[in-house]
């Protein structure tokens, strides 16, 4: 399906009856923040003696790398992979693009005069040191021609799909949840909200993501539906995965903050493990394609000779 179909599907529809997403949104927000508080409680307890460590603040990246594999999760990723690069900065090519500025919008990327492209590095650069992210910047310098001119294609595929401002579209919106008394925090910030509470619309959540579509992928939309549950009471009304130029992937809704809950819970019990002397657990996916701990890795050697996880 392409993203303009699905995306006038479920923003045209009743708030209660969105298409792809559910028939009625139940409020689930006491449920989770029950769990949510037990596992607070349970990382307040395990750093009684160490509270400078505190809190454990989990994201939707160690969420879903964790899920991944643990070794990977806590790798310092500092010097990520053109991929990690390439999706940041699709988000903030998309996030320039909603507030009315298309970088590289002039010629075809593929044709584009290097003094374009560079008048593209240049967006991209100040647009980055607005967000206070100096080390894409450094980054960004250092990308090949034909890396920008890809991202660029990526963009404007992206930004060529129209967006009612009816649906109040946010892009980049940030979400923090302190739990219980404060020793965990959930923070995540969602690429693309439609809707939702104080709109005529349903609440739409979109993750746009630059690569190949992988099994990680949901995990992050489930972490993002939690967050939004534990806002606004309720789950979101329709959610997906959008790979520009290529296909969107729409992603069931009821149960996903739920099986977020379950995941952080899960994640919490193996980091306060890991901090207690247990040895990060290993498990081959695409990730081990860019991962830093890949030369000496004998997982990594599995799974790139089977290779799968698409979803
Ligand atoms: S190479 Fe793969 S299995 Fe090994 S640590 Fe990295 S992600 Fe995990």
């Amino acid at each position: 399906m392409e993203m303009q179909e699905w995306l006038n599907r479920v923003s045209t529809t009743s708030p209660d009856a969105s298409g792809d997403g559910r028939a009625s949104a139940e409020p689930v927000k006491d449920e989770l923040l029950a769990m949510l508080n037990d596992a607070e409680q349970f990382v307040a307890d395990s750093f009684v003696d160490s509270p400078e460590l505190l809190p454990i603040r989990v994201n939707k990246s160690i969420a879903a790398r964790m899920l991944q594999c643990e070794a990977y999760a806590l790798e310092d990723h500092d010097g990520e992979s053109w991929p990690q690069l390439r999706g940041s900065l699709l988000d903030v090519f998309i996030a320039m693009a909603s507030g009315g500025h298309v970088p590289g919008h002039n010629s075809d990327p593929r044709d584009a005069q290097s003094s374009e492209l560079e008048e593209v590095r240049s967006d991209l650069s100040d647009a980055l040191v607005a967000r206070g992210n100096f080390r894409d910047v450094e980054r960004l310098a250092e990308l090949h021609d034909d890396q920008l001119v890809d991202l660029v294609e990526l963009g404007l595929q992206a930004a060529g799909v129209a967006v009612n401002p009816a649906w109040s579209p946010r892009t980049e919106v940030s979400q923090l949840a302190i739990i219980g008394g404060g020793a965990l925090e959930l923070t995540g910030r969602m690429d693309l909200v439609l809707g939702g509470p104080g709109t005529d619309s349903p609440a739409v959540c979109v993750e746009v993501k630059s690569g190949t579509a992988i099994g990680a992928h949901r995990a992050e939309l489930h972490f993002y539906s939690l967050l939004w549950a534990l806002r606004c009471g309720e789950e979101p009304n329709a959610m997906a995965l959008w790979y520009p130029g290529s296909q969107v992937v729409p992603v069931e809704v009821p149960g996903a903050a739920m099986a977020a809950a379950h995941q952080v819970i899960d994640v919490v019990e193996r980091l306060v493990a890991v901090f207690a002397g247990d040895e990060p657990r290993r498990r081959g996916g695409p990730q081990c394609s860019w991962c830093p701990l890949a030369v000496d890795c004998d997982m990594a050697r599995i799974h790139l000779e089977r290779g799968d996880d698409e979803i």
